[in-house]
C-alpha cells in the first residue's frame, strides 16, 4: 500500500479535498500520516490506515518516509521542503496545490478529464511532480474539453468573473464584512418602500468610501463594486493570472509555450467579483473553421461527464449558469454558446465553476488515484 503524506489539509482547500477523499473513499487505497506546522503531537484526523498522531511538516525525515506527498499547505511551505527533500535523495511523488512548482520542466499540471494522456506518459516516463493548475484555467479547460480536443480552437479570450475564494479564506470573510456593512448603513431606509432609491445610494457610496470600511484582506471594496486586477503586474500589461491563461492552459494541453509554433493562445482581462467560491468566464473563440452551434455544443456535452451544455435561453441560463446554482458542485455548466457578428468563426459562450473543487482539490486526489492504479 502506498504511503501518503497530507499537508495543508485543514486549511481551505485541504479541506474540501478532505471532503472529497473521504466521499470518494481514497484512504481506504492508502496507509496516511498527516502533518501539521503548527501542531505536531496532536490529534489526526480520523480516516481508515492512518497514524493518530500529527507529524511535523518540518520533519524532512518523517516527510521522506512517505511515497507521496499531498500539500496544500501553500507556496511558502513548498519553497521550503521541496528541494531539501529531493536533495536528501527522496525520490517520492509530489502532489501540490501551490503554484511554486507548475511550470517546471519535471512537472506536469494534473487535469486528467482533459490531459489523462501526458499524465500516464509522464507516469511511463519517472515523472515524479504532479501539481494542481490554477483555477481559472482548469475550469475553462474543462469546460472547453470538446472543442479543444476536436481541434477546433484557434484562440480564447476570456473575461473572468472571479470569487472572493481565490485570494483565500480571510477574503471569503471580509467580503461577507463589506456587504453587512453596506447593509447597515441603509438597513432603516430599506424598511421604508418610500424612501429615495438615490438617498440609499449616497449612503453605500459613502461607506464604500469610507476609511472605516472592512478592507483589510482585498485592500479595496468589493461589495458593491468590484476589482479589475488579480495578482502581481507581469510584462506587456498583463497580470500574473491573466498570464497563467496561456501558459498553464499549453502546458496542460502538452502543447508549444505560448509565442511558439503549434500553440494555443489564450488571453484576456482577470476581474474579481463578489461571489464566494464559483469563477465565471465569458469566453470568445475562434475556431479554425464554421462549425454549427449544434455540432459545438455536441461536441462540448460529450467530453466529460462533469460539463454542462445550458441552452441558450434566458431562464435556463438564469437558473442553471451561475455560481448560486453550481457552488459546492463538481459540474461545470457552459452556455450563452452563439455565434458572434465578427464572422462564422467567432464564437461566444459562458461558463462557471466551483474554484476549490475542479480549481484546486478534485484534481489533486484524482492523481493520488491515478497514482494507487498506476503502482499496483
Ligand atoms: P489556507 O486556508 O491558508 O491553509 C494553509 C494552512 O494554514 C493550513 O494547512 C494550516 O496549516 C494553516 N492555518 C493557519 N490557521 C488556520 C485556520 N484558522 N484554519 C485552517 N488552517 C489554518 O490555504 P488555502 O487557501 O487552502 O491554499 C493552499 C494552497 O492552495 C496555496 O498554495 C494556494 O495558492 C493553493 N490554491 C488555492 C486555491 C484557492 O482557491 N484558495 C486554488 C488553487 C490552489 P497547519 O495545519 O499546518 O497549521
Amino acid at each position: 500500500m502506498l504511503k501518503l503524506g497530507m499537508v495543508g489539509w485543514r486549511g481551505m482547500v485541504g479541506s474540501v479535498l478532505m471532503d472529497r477523499m473521504k466521499q470518494e473513499d481514497d484512504f481506504k487505497f492508502v496507509s496516511t500520516t498527516f502533518f501539521s506546522t503548527s501542531n505536531a503531537g496532536g490529534k489526526a484526523p480520523e480516516v481508515p490506515n492512518s497514524d493518530p498522531i500529527l507529524k511535523d511538516a518540518n520533519d524532512l525525515d518523517a516527510l521522506a518516509a512517505c511515497d507521496v506527498v499531498i500539500s496544500c499547505q501553500g507556496g511558502d511551505w513548498t519553497k521550503a521542503h521541496f528541494k531539501p527533500l529531493r536533495d536528501k535523495g527522496w525520490n517520492g511523488y509530489w502532489i501540490d496545490a501551490a503554484s511554486t512548482l507548475r511550470m517546471e520542466k519535471d512537472a506536469i499540471i494534473v487535469l486528467d478529464p482533459v490531459n489523462m494522456d501526458v499524465i500516464q506518459k509522464g507516469l511511463r516516463e519517472g515523472v515524479k511532480n504532479y501539481i494542481g493548475g490554477n483555477c481559472t484555467v482548469s475550469l475553462m479547460l474543462m469546460a472547453l474539453d470538446g472543442l479543444i480536443r476536436a481541434d477546433l480552437v484557434e484562440w480564447i479570450s476570456s473575461m473572468t468573473y472571479q470569487a472572493a475564494s481565490g485570494a483565500g479564506a480571510p477574503n471569503m470573510r471580509e467580503l461577507l464584512e463589506q456587504m453587512g456593512a453596506l447593509y447597515g448603513v441603509v438597513a432603516e431606509d430599506l424598511k421604508d418602500p418610500r424612501s429615495a432609491i438615490l438617498a440609499i445610494d449616497r449612503k453605500v457610496t459613502e461607506e464604500l468610501r469610507s476609511t472605516d470600511f472592512p478592507d483589510k484582506a482585498f485592500g479595496v471594496p468589493l461589495a458593491g463594486s468590484l476589482i479589475p486586477w488579480i495578482d502581481k503586474e507581469v510584462e506587456h500589461g498583463q497580470s500574473r493570472e491573466e498570464w497563467k491563461g496561456g501558459a498553464e492552459a499549453n502546458k496542460i494541453l502538452g502543447k508549444p509555450a505560448i509565442g511558439e509554433p503549434g500553440c494555443m493562445p489564450v488571453d484576456g482581462l482577470c476581474v474579481r467579483v463578489g461571489s464566494m467560491r464559483c469563477h465565471s468566464q465569458a469566453l470568445t473563440i475562434k475556431l479554425k473553421k464554421d462549425v454549427s452551434c449544434e455540432e459545438i455544443e455536441r461536441l462540448l456535452a460529450e467530453a466529460n461527464q462533469w460539463v454542462k451544455v445550458i441552452p441558450n435561453r434566458k431562464e435556463d441560463s438564469i437558473h442553471e449558469l451561475t455560481p448560486a446554482k453550481v457552488s459546492g458542485t463538481l459540474s461545470v455548466p457552459i452556455g450563452r454558446i452563439h455565434k458572434l457578428n465578427f464572422g462564422p468563426e467567432y464564437v461566444t459562450a459562458f461558463t462557471v465553476g466551483d474554484q476549490l473543487l475542479w480549481g484546486a482539490a478534485e484534481p489533486l486526489r484524482r492523481m493520488l488515484r491515478i497514482l494507487v492504479d498506476f503502482k499496483a
